[in-house]
């Protein structure tokens, strides 16, 4: 039997809430809402990071950012990028005979060898960090921002614009995403389709200009919804329905201090670059008629770094037995099988290279750490780019299960599991290192950077 086409659509600050079925307001998603009724989606799915090139980097790795060097957010000043003796999903399926490409905002490196042709993809088009690192002021308001290049479009290793329409970008990926389908219909297939969008500034084709309630925000996802459409309409033509496991799923949640232009963390405190759940837990999806149950609902616990294994196993690959796989595979979770539980007895929250939290169950420990606060915010406007509040956290212990918004700290009243998952954190340290307590760890494999 011929293995499934994986594709993998991921978003750039996407919030929880926003997608219709996870509770959007002011806008629609009607592509996404039909692809959770026909697949599988997640309400406790967490990214490895609250910010972009580390959520990026355990996606394609299957592992700990902290564990593959890039615990951090790459910026154009930067000569560093995903190490290449880390394997990559691309790595995995090309070596199964897999046609790959990347459309989109990569963010792992912009030098030739860090790029996507470096990672396994036969194909990029797209900008290889983020959208506001750029000198227009009319895009990135923070004086900072002055000392950037102006952004490049690049394709394959070429720049072939200089400050491309943003407009345009989440149309253009798409066409060439369907292109790539079409092209490669008759073979097995690795589609990565990393959105510009919704990361700030934001930009949306004329089509979808005023298409929602919610703003330039609601417009933006709106787009991106035309887009999962077209690919799930691409697929369904061409007979690929049944051959192919598609994934959407966010790098980290929303941009609070953008306001209006971020996004919506829903029930969940904080956003992106907080180690709290609005930080880490993203809407998810994955439909594969045929093999994933319609419907389903799943509150288990289970992360990006899972894809990795559970698309090596779905498709027989070996995983590679040099080096630690954080993730799992996680496929009696996807498919339904009953009973199917998180294969998870910790999960780590690290920001950029320090624990900050741990969670176990439905216990999550924060750390004492200090963190980016929305509350007290200076919020973005037009010309200004909005800072947060800094604010600390002493050690605090949630029941997740009763107190999903981590409001009340109940560590008083259950100082045994203070205990147990403090024990875990030591573990984490001794692993993978831990920036506020000076430790590094035996098990990161490709030195921070
Ligand atoms: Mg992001």
């Amino acid at each position: 039997m011929r293995p499934p086409n994986i594709v993998i659509i991921f978003t750039d600050d996407q919030g929880y809430a926003d997608v219709g079925v996870y509770g959007a307001v002011g806008f629609e998603t009607p592509h996404l809402d039909q692809m959770a009724a026909e697949g599988i989606r997640f309400t406790n799915f967490l990214v490895s990071s609250p910010a972009c090139s580390p959520s990026r980097a355990a996606l394609l790795t299957g592992s700990y950012p902290v564990r593959v060097g890039i615990p951090n957010v790459l910026f154009p000043h930067h000569n560093i990028g995903l190490a290449p003796e880390e394997i990559t999903i691309a790595e995995l399926l090309k070596e199964k005979g897999y046609a790959t490409a990347v459309f989109g905002k990569w963010h792992l490196g912009h030098h030739p060898e860090h790029l996507p042709l470096s990672h396994g993809f036969d194909e990029y088009f797209g900008i290889p960090y983020s959208n506001d690192m750029t000198p227009d002021v009319s895009k990135n308001p923070n004086p900072a921002a002055q000392r950037h290049p102006p952004i490049p479009l690049v394709e394959q290793l070429e720049v072939i614009e200089i400050e491309p329409d943003q407009s345009q970008l989440t149309r253009r990926y798409t066409e060439r995403a369907v292109d790539f389908i079409e092209r490669n219909r008759e073979r097995p297939f690795f589609l990565y389709l990393p959105h510009t969008m919704p990361h700030m500034p934001l930009f949306v084709s004329e089509r979808f200009q005023d298409a929602s309630e919610r703003g330039l925000y609601g417009d933006v996802i709106m787009e991106i919804d035309w887009s999962v459409g077209e690919i799930l309409g691409a697929l369904e033509r061409l007979g690929l329905d049944e051959q192919t496991l598609v994934l959407f799923t966010s790098d980290n949640g929303p941009w609070l201090v953008k306001g209006e232009n971020g996004g919506s963390a829903g029930p969940f405190r904080e956003g992106k670059g907080s180690s709290f759940e609005g930080g880490h837990r993203v809407p998810a999806i994955m439909r594969w008629p045929g093999q994933i149950p319609a419907g389903l609902v799943s509150d288990e616990l289970v992360t990006a770094m899972d894809i990795f294994p559970t698309v090596a196993g779905i498709v027989g690959a070996e995983l590679p037995t040099d080096r630690v796989i954080d993730g799992k595979d996680i496929w009696p979770i996807v498919s339904g099988q009953p009973g199917a539980k998180t294969p998870h007895d910790v999960f780590y929250y690290y920001w950029p290279s320090a624990l900050r939290a741990v969670r176990s169950g439905k216990w999550k420990l924060h750390l004492p750490h200090t963190y980016n606060s929305i509350e007290g915010a200076q919020i973005a406007t037009e010309t200004f780019h909005g800072i947060y509040r800094q604010a600390e956290i002493g050690l605090s212990l949630f029941d997740l299960e009763t107190d999903r918004g981590e409001t009340t700290d109940v560590s008083a009243e259950h100082p045994e599991v203070v205990e147990r998952l403090l024990a875990l954190a030591e573990e984490a340290r001794e692993e993978l290192g831990d920036s506020l307590t000076g430790r590094t760890g035996t098990g990161v494999r490709s030195p921070a950077q």
